[in-house]
């Protein structure tokens, strides 16, 4: 028997594999199925270049747990190794700056066990003792029995180990005792090891009997040898991808597109990524993409190698040339991960673009779900966005959809204000802003529908990206306003019928909690409606800001201030005015010349002062002056909401255009309906 002590520099490396190593100590199973598993593929690559003449036999690799004794055995069909193998690969870690390195990584046990090829040592993560036993391939070898039980001394001997290939024993600590269970092992496989190239069996396929699951003796194969994206994609067909992509996310909706990644130079990649049918938030942090070394499951945590915009996506990428080893800041910075960066979402950009181009019908009907994804990577990554120009659609509130160019093209003609500036006009909800669409469809405008959660930030960046456009909700005011033309007509109003008018509608708007209106006047077609309401572009946006944004709660806390805008020109309005002329116009009349007399007096004192301080008889005058105004005014609303209160088309009207912005509600609500019915 040999006995000696393992190669390594500092003077115990199994306690600082335990201590540094524990919150990860996990992966001790992936690094030993991983290790099996290649010492399968060698064989096989040896068989089939003649340098192995022998019956390969079963090749699979096997996991199991033995309760009662303890142990967690990992066995393939492999190269094997023999005593010098042993010493070379085992014995004699090349370990250099170990302390100081494992300082700097202590928190990142991938690191440490990548760095030193420490992957076999990994066991001693959740063992006690482990030993190997292993009979090499080559011709006369001698089966050969390792084991070490945690400290730096080992022993070495013959043994009567007749298969070729390794056992590797684990006879697990007290602290580690769930490894045992086969449940645990199984899901951990499951985790790690289910795409490997070679056949993975851990226990036996179950089956119900007797009102209990019992073990068949079938072996249970926990993996899928070749996966959809170790395939060449003409190899593939519909059902292969959505097959695949249901094993990797059960109980998903089908995804929307999917693309194959395959790339050799200058970096290997292999995979595919899904665009799913995104439901819920849960599912977008729960079933992420999953990064494979080899196919062998490394991490679902990508940032870094996929962009951000494309975390959204669902599947698989594989690339041994991922530094998997290293820091999540290292990754970042490194240069080829860039490089994969970068080709993905060229790839995606190419494939969305191949899709549209080649199915545009499909695209469209999969647009509302795709959208997310297009706008967010417009939104956050430049090189997509300028990519997504050409394949990134617009709907509008028909449901037709249009490229950038198409649309400008569209409404270039008719959409273009005085200034030279192209008005793209928006509605977020159909129903709520029927009227305003109806108005604006009825001037041979066309309306956009910008209903989705990223639609607010896209029409900025369209805003910034698209020369002299504009976006305005179709609310936003009235239409021959939304779009500026040099035809506008002028109000033709006097100044008594303007003042009577204005009170008039004032006084008879409902107190609604939190919104305030100021009244104007417009001369619009007499198609139009008399009285249309509407909301400032600016203040909404500024609003709408707020709500997303804690340092603006000024905005926030401010009332919605709302413009009721009353067309001049409609006859319903006209019929006011008249009424208005007949009934109170005489007696308003006298005290709207008494106040600008009054008004005239003060500007004229004022002026006469405005080099030097007014004298204290001046002041007098003019504080008692705007007194009288004051009384006046008082007086004359008052004259004029008390005829107001009468005039029931006046209300009618008013609630009408409350009505259709859903501002109408409660006492006046059933005030409007018993003046509608009596007024039948
Ligand atoms: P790494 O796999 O990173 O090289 P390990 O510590 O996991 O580091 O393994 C060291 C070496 O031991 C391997 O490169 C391989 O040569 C040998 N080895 C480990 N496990 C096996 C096995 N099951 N069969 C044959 N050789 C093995």
């Amino acid at each position: 028997m040999q006995k000696g002590t393992i190669g390594v520099t500092t003077e115990n490396i199994f306690p600082v594999i335990k201590k540094f190593l524990y919150s990860d100590h996990e992966i001790f199973l992936r690094e030993l199925v991983s290790n099996a598993i290649d010492a399968t593929q060698k064989l096989k690559t040896l068989s089939s270049v003649g340098e192995f003449k022998g019956e390969l036999g079963e090749m699979n690799v096997k996991i199991n747990v033995d309760k009662e004794n303890g142990t967690l055995t990992v066995s393939d069909h492999g190269i094997g190794m023999t005593a010098e193998d042993i010493d070379k690969y085992i014995n004699q870690i090349a370990f250099s700056g170990a302390e100081e390195f494992l300082t700097k990584y202590k928190d990142n046990a991938n690191a440490i066990i990548g760095h030193f090829g420490l992957g076999f040592y990994s066991a001693f993560m959740v063992a006690k003792k482990v030993e190997i036993h292993s009979l090499s391939y080559k011709d006369g070898a001698k089966a050969v029995k390792w084991s070490c039980d945690g400290s730096p001394e080992f022993t070495m001997e013959e043994c009567d180990k007749t298969s070729r290939g390794t056992d590797i024993v684990l006879y697990i600590d007290d602290e580690n005792k769930d490894f045992l269970e086969q449940s645990k092992v199984d899901s951990l496989l499951k985790k790690y090891c289910r795409f490997l190239p070679v056949p993975v069996i851990s226990g036996k396929e179950q089956e119900w009997k007797d009102g209990k699951y019992v073990d068949t003796e079938v072996d249970k194969v926990i993996n899928i040898t070749e996966p959809a994206w170790t395939k060449k994609p003409s190899e593939l067909t519909k059902e292969d991808y959505l097959n695949f992509y249901h094993d990797l996310y059960p109980g998903q909706d089908d995804p929307l597109f999917w693309i194959h990644l395959n790339v050799d130079y200058p970096f290997t990649l292999t995979g595919v990524l899904f665009f799913p049918k995104i439901k819920n938030n849960f599912e977008v942090t729960k079933n992420r993409i999953q990064l494979y070394c080899n196919q062998v499951f490394v991490t679902d945590s990508v940032e870094g190698v996929v962009p951000e915009f494309l975390m959204l996506l669902q599947g698989v990428i594989d690339s041994p040339d991922i530094p998997l080893n290293v820091s999540r800041s290292y990754l970042q910075s490194d240069a080829s991960v860039k490089k994969i960066s970068t080709y993905i979402t060229k790839k995606v950009s190419s494939r969305l673009e191949e899709i549209f181009k080649n199915d545009r019908t499909e695209y469209e009907t999969k647009w509302d779900d795709i959208k997310i994804f297009i706008e967010y990577g417009m939104l956050t990554d430049e090189k997509f966005r300028d990519a997504a120009m050409k394949f990134v659609l617009l709907k509008n509130t028909e449901g037709k959809h249009f490229t950038l160019d198409e649309y400008k093209t569209l409404i270039e003609s008719n959409q273009t204000d005085k200034d030279g500036n192209i008005i793209y006009l928006y509605s977020t909800d159909t129903e709520a802003q029927y009227n305003y669409i109806n108005a604006a469809t009825q001037k041979g405008y066309d309306v956009l529908l910008m209903d989705g959660q990223l639609d607010n930030h896209f029409i900025g960046l369209l805003e910034n990206k698209l020369v002299k456009s504009q976006f305005v909700r179709v609310d936003s005011d009235v239409i021959s306003n939304l779009i500026k033309k040099d035809e506008k007509k002028e109000v033709l109003l006097t100044a008594v019928q303007r003042e009577i008018l204005t009170q008039e509608f004032r006084s008879q708007i409902p107190a609604i909690d939190k919104c305030e209106f100021i009244v104007s006047f417009e001369a619009m077609s007499p198609e139009d409606s008399p009285i249309v309401i509407t909301q400032s572009e600016y203040m909404r946006r500024m609003k709408e800001m707020a709500a997303l944004q804690p340092g603006m709660s000024f905005y926030g806390e401010l009332p919605d201030s709302y413009n009721l805008i009353v067309n001049t020109e409609h006859k319903l309005i006209a019929q006011v005015r008249d009424n208005a002329d007949k009934e109170i116009a005489n007696i308003v009349s006298p005290i709207i010349a008494e106040i600008d007399d009054k008004n005239a007096q003060i500007t004229a004192l004022r002026e006469e002062n405005k080099d030097n301080k007014m004298n204290d008889e001046n002041s007098e005058k003019v504080k008692s002056l705007e007194n009288d105004v004051n009384q006046l005014r008082a007086k004359q609303n008052e004259i004029i909401s008390q005829y107001a209160e009468k005039q029931d088309l006046v209300k009618q009207l008013i609630d009408l255009a409350l009505l259709g912005n859903g501002l109408l509600k409660g006492e006046s609500l059933s005030a409007f309906i018993k003046r509608s019915v009596s007024m039948l």
